[in-house]
Formats: C-alpha cells, structure tokens, sequence
C-alpha cells in the first residue's frame, strides 16, 4: 500500500473531516470510487461526518475498556466463539466504520507472544470452537503473520472455524494471492467473511479474488452495512444480493449502522429496514438472503431488525 492517498481531495472541508476521521484509500478504491457513486459515499469525508459528535459515543461497545478483561486484542461476547484482532489499520477507512472514532487505538495481536497468550485462553475455555480473526482487517499483515495466526487457532482441536474477516475483495482484491489462497486453504476449517455494500463494487478484479478462495474450498460469505444512498432501495439491495450469488459469495448479514458518531448521515432508520427486508424476501431465493440485524451490546446474538423493539423498546434504532 505504498501509493495509498492519505490527504482527501475535496479541499479545506474534507481536510477538516479527516482530520478528526482519517481519510485513508488504495489507488484501486479510488478507480473504484469513480465508477461508482455508491462506493465513493464510503470512500470520502462528507462535513456532516462532524455535525453529530455530541450526540452519538464513539465507542458504543466499550471496546477500550474491554480488551484488558481477558487477553489483549481478544473479545469474547458469545460463549462459543471469540474474536481476535489482529490489526489496527485496513486497507480504507470506510466512513461508515463502527471503529471510526477509534481505530488504531484498539489492542492487536498478532506477535508470537501475543497469539500464544490468546491460545492458552482458549485452551482453559472448552466451549470456544470459532475463532474469528478480524482488526481493523488482518489481511493488511503480511502473509508470515496471517500465516501464524491461521495456523495457531486452526490447529487447535476444539476449534472447528476460524473466519477470516476481511474486506481486502473488496477494497485491494489484488491482496487475494495464489500464495494467500494457499495459506488459508491448508486447513479446512478456514472461512472468509468479507464486506460487500453494492453491486458496483463486484469488479471482475473482486469476483476474481472471491472465485480464488471458493476454488480452493473456501467459502465466502458477505457482511453488508445498510447504507442510506448505497443499498437502501429494493433494486439496490437485490443487485447487490444477485451479484454476490454470481460471485458464489453467500449474503450472511445486513447490519444496521452503529449508533456512532461521524455516521448518521449514512444510517438507515429500522423500519425502512425492516420494509426493505420484507420486500427483498419476497424477490429472491433463500440462498441469496441475508439476515438484516443490528448489533445491539448485551445481546445473546445479532438482533433481527424484526426484534429491534422487543429487544431495545421504542427508542429509535
Ligand atoms: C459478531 C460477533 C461474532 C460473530 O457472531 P455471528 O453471529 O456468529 O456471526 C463473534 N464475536 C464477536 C465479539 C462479535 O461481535
């Protein structure tokens, strides 16, 4: 990433937004950005990024505070299933992030050290069987590291996944590599989660490195953000859907947008979720459907927009 555009264009506005949200783009999301009007919203600084910081945390999940109660850089809120994070950067700086407010300040793993700390956790925690290796993105370390950490929890016998977490297809498809795809294909435990927000964006380079991993006997699934302008229209979404089954990449989640600061210009409201869940359900088959959720802290898992008012009461999601 030695070409990556750290300084906005969009003048003195722009500039003034990232540097409270850093501006951070490949040479390849740039092109991208420029044939598709639906990535470039994630791509750029919009001013109104500043306009909710009073209202909005920046860390809606205490992620700061968390990452001391167990092993540095690991987070665990289901029993059977952990998180690690193994980098603090990615390959962009989406404007919708969650971590926006924060990224780089988190705890990573990804030195022997730290990996061996998080392998005798969850040794001493039988339950745990997925191991889900995210950051930041963890495919902006090298092969060796990504290596390491694959190798480390995927030859672990209580672990029957490790999902890699990643919007490399997606943002720097050319990160997809035969030596890549070697790697993660030496267990067969490995699956690949990647992100996904609008059709436009499976170039033949993304659908080329989505097809790699499939091949190799990987599957690919799609974690999707519900963005306003981006995918929240039925034809949006189901161009998207359509074109992530072409790519062979399953539609897993649609999230709502965090309650974070720096993003309600892009948040959906629920009930235009759930009408668009609705609809979509009705014009595409079940392999193609995701499950349109919200990540709601405390919850025993993913809450279904369906269950926003149940789960959170009448407050605006
Ligand atoms: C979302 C999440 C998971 C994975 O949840 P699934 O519903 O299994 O995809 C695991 N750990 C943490 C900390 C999470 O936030």
């Amino acid at each position: 990433m030695a070409h990556a555009l750290k300084i906005p264009p969009g003048g003195k506005a722009a500039s003034r937004v990232a540097a409270r949200y850093p501006f951070f783009a490949t040479p390849y999301s740039l092109e991208l950005a420029a044939e598709c009007p639906g990535f470039a919203k994630q791509v750029f600084p919009d001013p109104r990024e500043l306009s909710d910081a009073g209202s909005m945390p920046a860390d809606p999940f205490g992620e700061t505070g968390l990452a001391a109660a167990a092993v540095p850089g690991l987070k665990q809120r289901y029993p059977d299933r952990v998180l690690v994070m193994a980098a603090a950067g990615c390959a962009m700086r989406c404007r919708h992030c969650t971590r926006k407010g924060m990224l780089g300040t988190a705890q990573t793993m990804s030195s022997p050290e730290s990996i061996a700390k998080a392998v005798a956790w969850i040794e001493k925690h039988p339950r745990v069987r997925d191991v889900l290796v995210s950051g930041g993105d963890p495919l902006v370390l090298p092969d060796a590291a990504v290596a390491r950490l694959h190798d480390a929890f995927a030859s672990l016998r209580q672990i029957e996944s490790v999902r890699i977490c990643t919007r490399a297809p997606c943002t720097l498809p050319m990160r997809i590599t035969p030596a890549l795809v070697r790697i993660l294909a030496r267990s067969k435990k490995t699956w690949v989660n990647t992100h996904f927000n609008c059709a436009g964006e499976l170039t033949p380079d993304a659908v080329r490195a989505c097809g790699m991993l499939v091949d190799a006997g990987i599957p690919v699934s799609c974690q999707t953000v519900l963005l306003k302008g981006v995918n929240d229209t039925p034809a949006k979404m189901l161009a998207l859907l359509r074109a992530l089954q072409r790519a062979r990449v399953r539609p897993y989640y649609v999230f709502l947008c965090d309650p974070v600061a720096g993003v309600s210009h892009l948040r959906v409201p629920a009930d235009k979720a759930r009408a668009l869940e609705k609809t979509v359900a009705e014009s595409i088959g079940g392999l193609a459907l995701p499950r349109f959720v919200a990540d709601i802290p405390g919850a025993r898992r993913k809450t279904p927009v369906s269950e926003l008012e149940s789960v959170c009461g009448p407050r605006a999601f």
